[in-house]
């Protein structure tokens, strides 16, 4: 039985899952995975809990070993070994035995990369401190856990505000490290909608981490070979113990560049649908290869585990047949647990939408995860962002505390499909009083959209422009007592029929409320009662808080 060599570069998410598809699809292939590192199916994500504690046994973050894909597939693992060059001509690579320093070559009839991504590390003075990390595998790991083992830090700098920064700000602060996440830009998750990413800032504040947006690094102080303090863009000296830096990872291209394969826009390895690169010889996946974007439609990097499983799960098979389905296009569905809530997005952001030159609209729905009346409901936040014209669902994103992946996954579902919000409105959940409600958030954010796109309210984001005219604020007084908008005027919601005189029909009337449904009652009696203009702030005060100051410098106010 003699079938195709497949060569596969890289033995991790989308190498691993290359290589066991290839085989169970051609039980002739002969299958020979290099990996620099020493391991393969190393579970990545879940490294920071391992240096949290919560995983105790270092041995469960090995999915598989060489032995069992030897003894189970047939598969030539070869950890140690580096692949160096590519010849696409004689159809071989150049292998280095990084432990020896041998060089030998190997032919291949496919060859799959999957070299995935290396941390970005900035070209700051004592970047190679001993107290300074990166973290991208099992070595990274130890070396971490060590250090706080050992050395017992009090005080780290995390610099990077993205999931990985935020993963490690919540492990070190278990650990008993106090923590200062510095991020350059004015928000923590930058994929995310900035009010969405506050709500993020203000958990791990409450949680003991000293937030620092907006905060570029200018330099690492360094003293006796070891950083004693992050400089901060404004000067300010932060003191340290050790440092993580997670500012990104860029797609490990090189090996693919040297052998002349094309490099897409985004600086990955261009891919057509069954992950074939420029050669028809060679494949590409995971964090080293671009995709499709589902929603934007171009092709883009999203370095995450679901792309790379899945992707590699099809290079294995047009590897070993000739053949494969057509890969789908990826939302970039992410989620990140910090200090028992979670943070998720799918599809694109509003201000994604509008970098990119078109149009949207979002919407909340702000609850419980589950039916109030019934005990243990967590609040969640659920924005829905769609276009309001051919009312496509164009993304989602969820902050708060259980239930935040259900929505989101149900919402990537949809996006999937190309739903729309009345598709959503529509969907049929499972639901009892301990798992949901009888109209999930979900739901309602739908039914808030589907009011929008009917014009049947006209609402305003979080620190868009408002008309200038009358602030409504239609919570009780109670609640007014702990805070208002600037400039709003009180009339609770079940006084306001009777005190309609007291506004000025012909302005513009701002109504708000709590979170978005009783300013959405009083729009809808304001508007039945002859008013000329009358606008909802969506998510009410909830939402509209943090940012009243700047809506009202855009409005001019
Ligand atoms: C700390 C951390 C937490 C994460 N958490 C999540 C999460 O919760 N959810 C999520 O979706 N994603 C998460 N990710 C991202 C996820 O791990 C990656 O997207 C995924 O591992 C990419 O798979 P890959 O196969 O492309 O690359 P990798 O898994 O990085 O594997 C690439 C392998 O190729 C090897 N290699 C590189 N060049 C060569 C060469 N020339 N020769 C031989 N071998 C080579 C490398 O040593 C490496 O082992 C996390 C990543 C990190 C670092």
């Amino acid at each position: 039985m003699t079938g195709p060599r497949i060569v596969i570069v890289g033995g991790v998410a989308g190498g691993a899952g290359a290589a066991t598809r290839a085989r169970r699809m051609n039980e002739a292939a002969e299958i020979i995975i290099f990996e620099k590192g020493e391991h393969i199916s190393l579970a990545t994500c879940g490294l920071p809990y391992y240096i949290g504690g919560q995983i105790a046994d270092r041995g469960k973050l090995l999915v598989s070993t060489p032995a069992e894909f030897a003894d189970r597939y047939r598969i030539d693992v070869h950890t140690g070994h580096e692949v160096t060059r590519i010849d696409r001509q004689a159809r071989r690579v150049e292998v280095l035995d990084v432990r020896t320093g041998r060089r030998s070559l190997v032919d291949y009839d496919r060859l799959i990369l999957a070299p995935g991504a290396a941390p970005i590390v900035p070209d700051w003075e004592g970047i190679d401190s001993k107290n300074l990390f990166t973290l991208r595998d099992l070595a990274d790991t130890d070396r971490i856990k060590a250090y706080v083992d050992r050395h017992k830090p009090v005080r780290a700098v995390v610099i990077g505000g993205g999931y990985i920064g935020i993963e490690m700000s919540e492990v070190l602060t278990g650990r008993g490290v106090a923590v200062t996440l510095v991020e350059a830009q004015p928000q923590v998750m930058p994929l995310m909608d900035s009010e969405m990413a506050a709500r993020i800032e203000t958990v791990l504040r409450a949680s003991g981490v000293d937030v620092r947006t907006g905060q570029g690094v200018r330099n690492l102080v360094v003293r006796d070979a070891l950083v004693r303090a992050v400089r901060l863009a404004d000067g300010e000296e932060v003191a340290a113990d050790m440092v993580m830096v997670a500012v990104g990872v860029r797609p490990n291209v090189e090996l693919a560049r040297q052998a002349g394969l094309k490099i897409g826009p985004s600086g990955g390895i261009a891919v057509d649908g069954q992950m074939q690169t420029s050669d028809p010889n060679i494949f590409a996946v995971g964090d080293a290869a671009e995709v499709t974007h589902l929603v934007a439609g171009g092709p883009m990097l999203v370095p995450l585990a679901g792309p790379a499983n899945r992707n590699g799960r099809l290079a294995g098979q047009r590897a070993a047949t000739g053949d494969a389905p057509l890969a789908t296009p990826v939302a970039g569905t992410a989620i990140v647990g910090f200090f028992g809530q979670a943070a998720a997005i799918t599809g694109l952001s509003v201000h994604a939408v509008r970098r990119a030159g078109m149009d949207c609209a979002a919407v909340y729905a702000i609850g419980g995860h589950h039916a109030g009346y019934y005990p243990g409901a967590e609040q969640l936040v659920l924005k829905l962002v769609f276009d309001p014209k051919s009312r496509r669902v164009l993304g989602a994103q969820a902050v708060g505390g259980a239930g935040v992946d259900k929505r989101i996954d149900v919402i990537a579902t949809a996006l999937r499909f190309q739903a729309t919000i009345d598709d959503l409105a529509g969907l049929d959940l499972a639901y009892a009083p301990q798992f949901g409600a009888a109209k999930d958030p979900i739901h309602i954010a739908a039914f808030v959209a589907q009011n929008q796109a009917d014009a049947l309210v006209r609402q305003i984001l979080p620190g868009d422009p408002a008309p200038a005219g009358q602030l409504l604020d239609v919570r009780s007084e109670a609640e007014v007592a702990r805070g208002t908008l600037a400039g709003a005027v009180n009339i609770p919601l079940p006084r306001l029929r009777q005190n309609l005189s007291r506004l000025d029909r012909n302005k513009p009337v701002v109504v708000f409320c709590g979170a978005g449904m009783r300013g959405y009652i009083a729009s809808r009696i304001l508007t039945q009662s002859g008013f000329a203009e009358v606008w909802n702030l969506t998510g009410g005060y909830t939402m509209h808080k943090d940012t009243w100051s700047q809506t009202l410098a855009r409005s001019g106010g």
